[in-house]
């Protein structure tokens, strides 16, 4: 569904990508795991079109998207939950979750999609008027998968779900991904939590300075020495 080719990227002259490749198939999870700063977020911004790719590739479902437009991305069929869950605070949930549907047109498809959010997530029904910064991390994290989801996306890219919430909570999120994926959603899952990510996942890729250095099954990476050593702390 998603493939990479060879991928580079800059931030001023310091580039950041030095040739990223991955594949992810249709139906799979795929884990991108790797330290802080090893450039997994930007990965992501790269195939969002956040961010200038300088070479390489990126299709989906064999069709060129690396030069394509963030606001065209929905075109594709593929959304993002940002690092940082990023809701707009000051706004209700409700209205978080309408901006999700931003670039569609048919207004009545949006409000469908986002009454099937709330039945999805209960908890945003019971808060849909209150503002969104009012809600806890969890809550949020929440919002922001549903607003990612309102435009109905076959492949969703997925940083850092997990970051700053309670185990209980990142055992829901991760939950919620395998659910999101039992729906037949594509999803490639940026994690700092190897070893949930890695339990989930069917293909994995490890990340260093830029480069992928090891991939292989969810299964195998868990079985993995330099994998437990340097990710999974054992
Ligand atoms: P983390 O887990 O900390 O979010 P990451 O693997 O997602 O890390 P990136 O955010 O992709 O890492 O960052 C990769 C490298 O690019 C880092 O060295 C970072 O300092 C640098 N970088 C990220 N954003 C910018 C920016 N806007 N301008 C300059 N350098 C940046």
């Amino acid at each position: 569904m998603l493939s990479v080719k060879n991928i580079r990227c800059s931030y001023g002259n310091i580039e950041v990508l030095k040739g990223i490749s991955l594949k992810v198939e249709e139906g799979q999870i795929v884990a991108l795991i790797g330290a802080n700063g090893a450039g997994k977020t930007t990965t992501l911004k790269a195939i969002s079109g956040i961010l200038p790719i300088t070479s390489g590739s990126i299709t989906i479902n064999n069709v060129d998207i690396s030069r394509e437009k963030p606001y065209n991305m929905v075109k594709h069929r593929m959304s993002q939950v940002p690092e940082g869950r990023q809701v707009f605070p000051e706004l209700s949930v409700l209205d978080n979750l309408l901006l999700g549907g931003y670039a569609i047109k048919d207004k009545k498809c949006v409000n469908d999609r986002i009454d099937n959010m709330l039945e999805f997530f209960p908890r945003l029904r019971e808060r849909a008027k209150q503002h969104a910064g009012t809600l806890s991390g969890g809550e949020q994290q929440m919002l922001a998968i549903a607003r990612a989801l309102v435009s109905d996306p076959k492949l969703l890219l997925m940083d850092e779900p997990s970051m700053g919430l309670s185990p209980k909570l990142v055992g829901e999120v991760f939950d919620i991904i395998v659910d999101l994926k039992n729906q037949g959603i594509t999803i490639l899952l940026v994690e700092q939590n190897a070893h949930m990510a890695l339990n989930i996942a069917d293909y994995a890729y490890v990340i260093q300075t830029g480069e992928i250095v090891i991939s292989g099954t969810g299964h195998d990476m868990s079985a993995n020495d330099e994998v437990r050593k340097a990710y999974l702390s054992e």
